[in-house]
């Protein structure tokens, strides 16, 4: 499948992790938006939320405890962080494999 971020949970692509197990993978975003910014990945290719179901729910979670630990590892959970999925072309979805940015370090607006 011709997929970006399968191709990093593969390895084909090479990517700055910073987490990963059996379920997710998270790296640094090429084009960081803030002074943290990382994609926590589920290994699953779902295509975004619309994909998701009672089936391959679980892993959805698992993503959140993943943002939480790595929030505090990476110093943004005590400032506050956001964490963010794009679905569709008005949200600006480029990549049609669920993600989530964790993004913090500065202060976000309401658009980030
Ligand atoms: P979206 O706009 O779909 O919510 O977010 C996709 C994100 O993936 C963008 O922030 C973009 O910078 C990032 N991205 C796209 N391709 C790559 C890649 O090959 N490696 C990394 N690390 N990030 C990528
Ligand atoms: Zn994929």
């Amino acid at each position: 499948m011709d997929c970006v971020f399968c191709k990093i949970v593969s390895g084909e692509i090479p990517s700055k992790k910073v987490y990963e197990d059996e379920q997710v993978i998270a790296f640094y975003d090429l084009e960081p938006q803030a002074p943290v910014h990382v994609l926590i990945v589920p290994k699953v290719h779902i295509e975004s939320v619309l994909g998701v179901n009672e089936t391959n729910s679980a892993v959805i979670a698992h993503v959140f405890e993943v943002a939480a630990k790595l929030a505090v590892e990476l110093g943004v959970s005590q400032d506050g962080f956001r964490v963010v999925t794009n679905i569709g072309d008005n949200a600006g979805q480029t990549v049609k494999h669920i993600h989530f940015h964790l993004l913090g370090g500065r202060k976000l607006g309401r658009e980030a």
